[in-house]
């Protein structure tokens, strides 16, 4: 089929609305949310049930012609934006956005792959469960999305990141079959776990139509404080002390260095310092199903006795839902403060929990050695050895310069980060960003497996490319 068509052909399966072909009605599907990539599509296409898919993707097979899954576009890799003169169809999932079934005995709901993600914690919370997948862009990235990159979040500390919150998946593979496998259950040693191939793989062996997750009973109470501590060491105990006292009431634990605090400060109005400055803080929150009053009084004794044997130097016990969701904003605002400061170079690394203070301390030292006066915001989830790690330098004249030297910047932070035993990308995926690092820090035993898995399912390689390998 050539270009007309082929739009015609989709047209004549979806509906004429529901096919894009002219320049400014693709134009913000065609650039990715941070505005770093930007390609090219024959059309983007807005199918409405799982058959209209398969039938989009059969008639693109047929053609020869690649497909680029496209969910809320809030993802950091550049992974739904078509590469540059691509000739591809963007598929996006926003219309297959129904919950088929909510199971309450079961702790499971069935949701089609374009629900908005905050839509869906909605739909939980009327059920009287949890989803506990909650992140910042949730108000617009997709279920779709998020399982596609695994996303992770502030509670993975306590439910775990998608992968582990998904029980089955219905799945448009590249040649247009249908893969239905949609099961609600808890044990199912049957051979391999298929649905774990397409959780991460950004979009690269098919298209996710619908999912099965798991519920969990919404909490009736929660603690919320942040402390004060002289040293990521400190905080990596102060960690292991929540868990040995809390257990699975410990929901999360965020790192905020003092700098990091210091942007929110200075650029989000309304923010205010919740204690006296200090070079490390944590943010801890527990959830449970007792009392709130009891629960802050579990946590107040424990902080009592942590500011006894100075493992914390200073600490402050939300004494409202207000007054949390305030510690809160200081956390979820960092990005956007530093966004409001300038450009930086960012990473979004994990390492084993325990190396966190010497990759800190290791990592700090090379960059400022390499890049003196430049400015390092370090924060993120401690409690999954996950950092978000960015730089720029304080004067924002010298930044464009410093931007550039990135290749130089990324050497530095992931020879580290693999030294360590760490993963490049701890949340965001691999995209395009990290596509030519992930060469160089996977063995050849492990690329060629992926490289296998790739061939075997898309063999034509119409299936996102470009993408992760
Ligand atoms: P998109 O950006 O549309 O797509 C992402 C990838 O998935 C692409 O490869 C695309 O091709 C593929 N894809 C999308 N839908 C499907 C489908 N149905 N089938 C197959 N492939 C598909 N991530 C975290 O992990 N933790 C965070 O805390 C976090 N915070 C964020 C905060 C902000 C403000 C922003 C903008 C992003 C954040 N992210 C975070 C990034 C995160 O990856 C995305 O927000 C989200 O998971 C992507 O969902 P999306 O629907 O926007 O996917
Ligand atoms: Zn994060």
């Amino acid at each position: 089929m050539d270009t007309p068509t082929l739009i015609e052909h989709f047209s004549g399966l979806l509906g004429s609305h529901n096919v894009i072909a002219d320049a400014s009605g693709m134009a913000p599907y065609l650039e990715d949310w941070r505005g770093r990539y930007r390609g090219d599509a024959l059309c983007v296409v807005r199918p409405g049930s799982t058959a209209e898919v398969a039938a989009v993707v059969r008639a693109c097979a047929a053609a020869g012609v690649a497909i680029v899954p496209q969910g809320g576009n809030t993802g950091l890799c550049g992974a739904a934006t078509p590469l540059a003169a691509s000739g591809a169809v963007i598929v996006s999932l926003a219309r297959l956005n129904r919950v088929r079934a909510v199971d309450t005995d079961n702790n499971t709901m069935t949701v089609e792959a374009g629900c908005v993600l905050a839509a869906l914690q909605e739909r939980a919370a009327q059920a009287g469960r949890l989803f506990p997948l909650a992140l910042a862009a949730e108000g617009s990235c997709q279920i779709g999305g998020n399982l596609s990159t695994n996303a992770g979040g502030v509670q993975v500390l306590r439910y775990g990141n998608t992968r582990e919150l998904t029980l089955g998946l219905e799945v448009v593979l590249p040649s247009g079959e249908v893969w239905d496998g949609l099961r609600g259950l808890r044990k199912d040693n049957t051979g391999y776990d298929l649905k774990h191939l397409f959780i991460g793989a950004e979009g690269t062996l098919g298209i996710i139509t619908a999912a099965v997750l798991k519920l969990f009973p919404l909490p009736r109470a929660s603690a919320t404080a942040w402390l004060a501590l002289a040293s990521p060491a400190s905080a990596v105990r102060l960690l292991n002390d929540l868990q040995a006292a809390f257990g699975p009431q410990l929901t999360a634990c965020e790192l905020v260095s003092g700098i990091s605090l210091g942007l929110v400060l200075k650029h989000i109005p309304g923010a205010q310092a919740p204690l006296a400055e200090s070079p490390w803080y944590l943010l801890v929150e527990l959830s449970g199903g007792g009392e709130e009053s009891e629960l802050r009084e579990a946590l107040e004794a424990f902080l009592g006795d942590a500011l006894e044997r100075a493992a914390i130097d200073d600490a402050t016990l939300a004494q409202s839902g207000e007054q949390a969701k305030r510690l809160w904003a200081l956390r979820e605002n960092i990005s956007e403060a530093q966004k409001i400061e300038g450009l930086s170079v960012k990473h979004d690394v994990s390492v084993p929990i325990s190396r966190i203070p010497e990759f800190l301390e290791r990592a700090d030292a090379a960059l400022l050695e390499a890049f003196p006066d430049i400015r390092i915001v370090a924060f993120g989830h401690i409690g999954d050895g996950n950092l978000h790690y960015n730089q720029s330098k304080t004067e924002a004249g010298e930044n464009a310069a410093f931007i550039a030297a990135q290749p130089a910047v990324n050497r530095i932070v992931y020879d580290l980060v693999h030294e360590l035993g760490g993963s490049i990308s701890a949340e965001h995926g691999i995209g395009q960003l990290k596509r030519d690092e992930l060469v160089r820090y996977k063995s050849p035993v492990e690329l060629e497996m992926m490289r296998a898995i790739k061939r075997t399912l898309d063999p034509l390689g119409l299936m996102n490319p470009g993408k992760v390998l």
